[in-house]
């Protein structure tokens, strides 16, 4: 059956983060890392698309963003959603505006919401400004971001400047009111000429309202938290089980090995947490030697897990950078763990937890993973999944400073 949900989203942990809140509200749901044409997909009810264009220079995000859209429509889903951060993470010049204009031109849509709320992550949406917790978004760490620093709140003038289409706000008071609201007030917006509905949101059940109310639109955008109310419309007409499908079992058979290449206060911490209970090994950045640490790792499998980290302390990173460069450093970590990855899963290990958001991408793609089934989740927005192909992989991608301190444990089963 033809998926009835296809998703573009603009990287890899968030695609993941987005599968979870679909396989949540009931739907079978596959991700796949770009365009997998050639990989024969398992039944799903949704199909997400993971890309790397959330930085990338705009005419290239477009073109993947077509790519991807057209082999969505080749495989028949009924409804597109665009996902992107929950902090608009974006630049004066894209990618969010022209991909989504890109989008509705493709679709023949006259117009979409614009909905990076997520209130279960602090993020919401009041007068069109954006708040992380209790801040502005131009006051919050986001406005210092490398390369997506974010130093207007205001997402109706944000996107203005991303595209030449009409943006216009659905305010709080009408999103409050439900769904048949918003509807009329997307059809007035349209009818004025509207093609982005920055739409108002600080609670799950505004997110249902509006999710709701994007029932008959081709195009959805926004973060994951707008795709709360998407199953539900699914539902209603009958597409999807009443009941939610039983998702993946979660994998259990063999040793597993964690890999942090993430080197965020929450990753490290989860590093110090597991190296209680399990054996570690320490792989250095400026000398990787990664038959030593595939030595080491082997040795320890005994244990029934393994950590694999880059970084005991940000002393570390500065030492890697300072010898290496940030960009050769980081390289070198990546490289010299996707590598040990490929020579584990040689060796018959089929369970590996990657944490970092770079990292996790480094790793699918040296195991040559290209879509996964998506299970159980582990901690919000991180679930288990599946690799499709043989041998099938458990594989849980973590961005940095998702989970709490004991995620790894409670990822192993043993929390
Ligand atoms: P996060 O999700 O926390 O941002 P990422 O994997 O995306 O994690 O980014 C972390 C980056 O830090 C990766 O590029 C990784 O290779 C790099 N890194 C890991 N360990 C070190 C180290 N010891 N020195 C320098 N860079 C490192």
């Amino acid at each position: 059956m033809a998926p009835l949900l296809g998703a573009i989203a603009d990287d890899a942990t968030g695609a993941t983060d987005l599968c979870s809140v679909l396989v949540r509200g009931g739907m079978r749901t596959v991700q796949t890392i770009g365009v997998a044409r050639d990989v024969p997909l398992p039944e799903a009810d949704a199909v997400v698309v993971a890309l790397k264009s959330r930085t990338a220079p705009a005419a290239e995000a477009v073109a993947s963003a077509l790519a991807a859209l057209d082999w969505l429509r080749e495989l028949g889903a009924r409804q597109l959603f665009f996902k992107y951060c929950s902090t608009f993470d974006s630049t004066p010049e894209g990618n969010i505006g022209p991909v989504a204009d890109a989008l509705l031109d493709a679709l023949n849509a006259e117009l979409t919401v614009v909905c990076p709320a997520y209130p279960a992550n602090g993020r919401t949406v009041y007068n069109g400004h954006l708040f992380v917790g209790h801040r502005l978004l131009s006051e919050s760490s986001m406005a210092r971001h490398p390369l997506t620093p974010m130093t207007d709140s205001d997402l109706v003038r944000v996107l203005a400047r991303q595209t030449p289409r009409a943006v216009r706000l659905v305010p709080h008071d009408v999103v409050r009111s439900g769904a048949r609201a918003v509807e009329r007030r997307l059809e007035e917006l349209a009818a004025d000429g509207v093609a982005y509905a920055v739409t108002d949101a600080l609670t799950d059940d505004d997110l249902v309202a509006i999710g709701a109310a994007c029932a008959a639109l081709p195009l959805v955008t926004g973060g994951a938290g707008v795709a709360t109310g998407l199953p539900d419309n699914i539902r209603r007409r009958r597409l999807l089980a009443p009941v939610p499908q039983p998702t993946a079992p979660p994998p259990s058979n063999g040793p597993a090995v964690v890999l942090a290449g993430s080197v965020s206060a929450a990753t490290r911490e989860q590093v110090r947490r597991m190296a209680a209970r399990f054996p570690a090994v320490a792989v250095d950045v400026v000398d990787p030697d990664v038959d030593r640490a595939e030595r080491a790792v082997r040795a320890a499998l005994g244990a029934g897990a393994v950590v694999v980290h880059t970084a005991s302390s940000l002393e570390d990173v500065a030492r890697a950078q300072q010898r290496l460069g940030a960009e050769r450093a980081g390289e070198a970590a990546e490289t010299v763990l996707a590598e040990l990855a490929r020579r584990l899963v040689r060796d018959g290990v089929h369970r590996i937890v990657v944490a970092g958001g770079e990292t996790s991408g480094a790793v699918v793609s040296a195991l040559g993973v290209r879509a996964l089934r998506v299970g159980r989740e582990i901690a919000p927005g991180v679930p288990w999944m599946t690799s499709v192909g043989d041998p099938p992989l458990a594989l849980a991608l973590k961005s940095g400073n998702f989970g709490g301190p004991e995620f790894f444990l409670q990822a192993l089963g043993v929390r």
